[in-house]
């Protein structure tokens, strides 16, 4: 991509889209973009904000936060490892860079990623710095912007790093209720959980030339399909065909196009200051419900702390015996109404919901739908939802919030439909605003991981006020066959990076993801279906009746607080030792 020798290499550059040698200082000039062929080359964090700030106007916020190898993840390279190399090579300690800053005379506070940083991917660090910066936009009224490249979420970090998405979008929701403008600007690459979170759930989405955005990867998405991906695939323009961003504009006029949107908020009428929801300083975590669940070492006599090796689990949590959210909704609850659509064109049969009565009480039943047979689980595309299903379940959970009907999620996807279609219809957009909307949900919310927790497709469904997992079910940010493909030399690595992961339910239960475990019969949930039916069943009431008495704002304030501690916060929490 570079010209190879070091001296020539500080002088000349070679344009990534037309191979032009081309003198460094003029390609400066022009802001980093080819003056031969128009490619917009990646830029760093720091030269990102000199290109839109107010010269002299950006104070950066700390960013100084404890080193955070929360589950030990070793891969080829021990984690701390990568991390001192992306410090050494880019110059900044993580993967963003905040600060406060006027851009056209207006105030504002900046969140800028940095690709060249593990892949811009989001960590927990990222997560609460994020976090922080839009805390401070609240703070001093102004309006959030975000610039986003990433490849995704950290799989370092395994499903705390899952987790910042519902950390940071619940610091946008508060940005949405106090009125104050967010902006994110879609860069170079954007995908995966950044995607799915706070790059498409602000107010005005404007994507950069030639940037490339998208819930699942151009390889993921060929590798499933087994098809050429149509032209222009999640480009920019694509973006604006499918009306997933309000506008597509060049580097040149980024700045401008920002302080007029800038200019634009400041000129509205100002809302009142409202905060519904008392704003949330980052209390110590001790202030907050107990944040280690039980002893981090140690035997325990938790359910599920035998020995077995991760991969078991992990194919337990996929066989075709295991019971289905059709299963659950037939033998622990009664009097299911089903009901469909996301009233936008679609209804997706990987997603199912409906009015339920659980021990006599009425509540919002919404899961995965897989399958038993091969017939069943294609007709229910694997229990992968579309953007269709997504908003499916969102609606029928404000739904629930209007009726005020608690409502239960029973998770089990391997992740959200890896498809071109689902690209097309804003799957990471839909994602995100389900992360979003179940932060705020004025009802009780509790999930129950039953099966496979792959992704953001099962956070999406999985933001809540109580989170239950079976003893087989899994629960992570990637899958283990998508980790080994990235992380080691190929897939046949997928037990070893299921171990990494941290992935079953008593590790989760460690980290604090988990609040409860489900045990299953000897042989697990398909050995003995009612059995393990009938335990679901009194999990969720047990966990479901003390949430009903609290009232909705103690309720929404707690759940804020619950992801809100999944920031860097939570350094010390360690897995344990396997
Ligand atoms: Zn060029």
């Amino acid at each position: 991509m570079t010209a190879t020798a070091p001296r020539e290499e500080q002088l000349w550059s070679r344009c990534a889209g037309c191979a032009t040698l081309l003198y460094r200082k003029r390609l400066r000039r022009n802001l980093d973009v080819c003056p031969e062929c128009g490619v917009h080359a990646r830029l760093g964090a720091p030269d990102r904000v000199r290109q839109l700030v107010d010269p002299g106007s950006f104070q950066p916020l700390p960013d100084r936060l404890a080193d955070l190898d929360p589950i030990d993840f070793v891969d080829v390279l021990p984690y701390p490892h990568r991390l001192t190399a992306a410090r050494a090579g880019t110059g900044l300690t993580e993967a963003v860079l905040c600060g406060t800053a006027a851009m056209g005379g207006h105030p504002a506070v900046l969140a800028v990623m940095d690709f060249r940083f593990l892949g811009g991917s989001l960590g927990c660090a990222v997560g609460e710095l994020i976090t922080r910066a839009a805390e401070r936009a609240l703070d001093d009224r102004v309006p959030l912007v975000l610039v986003t490249a990433s490849g995704g979420a950290r799989m370092q970090e395994g499903a705390l790093s899952l987790m910042q998405m519902a950390t940071v979008s619940q610091a946008i929701a508060a940005l949405r209720e106090a009125g104050l403008l967010t902006v994110s600007v879609l860069t170079d690459p954007t995908y995966g959980g950044v995607a799915a979170s706070f790059a498409t759930n602000t107010d005005v989405v404007v994507a950069e030339s030639g940037a490339r955005m998208g819930f699942a990867g151009p390889r993921v998405i060929r590798q499933v399909t087994g098809r050429a991906l149509p032209e222009g695939f999640q480009t920019a323009d694509f973006l604006l065909r499918h009306g997933q961003v309000d506008m597509v504009v060049p580097r040149r006029s980024l700045r401008g196009r920002l302080v007029a949107l800038l200019a634009a908020a400041q000129g509205g009428r100002r809302p009142v200051v409202r905060p519904a929801v008392p704003r949330q300083h980052p209390a110590p975590p001790a202030a907050v419900r107990p944040v280690a669940p039980g002893p981090i070492d140690g035997p325990t006599s938790e359910p599920g702390s035998t020995d077995a090796d991760p991969w078991t689990t992990v194919r337990l949590a996929r066989h075709p015996g295991r019971p289905t959210t059709l299963d659950y909704l037939e033998n622990a609850f009664d009097g299911f109404v089903e009901l469909h659509g996301d009233r936008l064109g679609g209804d997706c049969p990987a997603v199912v919901g409906g009015v339920a009565r659980l021990d006599g009480r009425s509540v919002m039943v919404i899961g995965h739908q897989k399958g038993h047979t091969t017939a069943e689980l294609v007709a229910r595309n694997f229990g992968m939802a579309s953007p269709a299903g997504h908003r499916k379940a969102l609606r029928l959970a404000r739904l629930a919030a209007r009726l005020g009907l608690p409502v239960i999620t029973l998770v089990d996807t391997p992740g959200a439909d890896p498809g071109v279609g689902a690209e097309e219809q804003g799957q990471a957009a839909a994602i995100a605003e389900n992360i979003l909307a179940l932060t705020v949900l004025p009802t009780p919310v509790l999930a129950v991981i039953t099966g496979e927790g792959g992704s953001g497709g099962a956070l999406a469904l999985a933001v809540a006020d109580r989170v239950l997992m079976l003893e087989h079910a899994v629960y992570s940010v990637i899958s283990p066959e998508g980790c080994a493909a990235i992380l080691w030399p190929d897939r046949s690595a997928a037990p070893q990076a299921a171990r990494a992961l941290r992935l079953t339910a008593p590790d989760l239960h460690r980290l604090g993801v988990v609040d409860d475990i489900v045990p299953e019969p000897p042989g697990a949930a398909h050995a003995e279906p009612e059995a393990v039916a009938r335990t679901l069943r009194n999990a969720v009431l047990g966990a479901l009746l003390p949430l009903l008495d609290v009232p909705a704002a103690t309720l929404v304030r707690r759940r804020r607080q619950r992801f809100r501690r999944f920031g860097a916060a939570r350094a010390g929490i360690r897995a344990g030792a396997r």
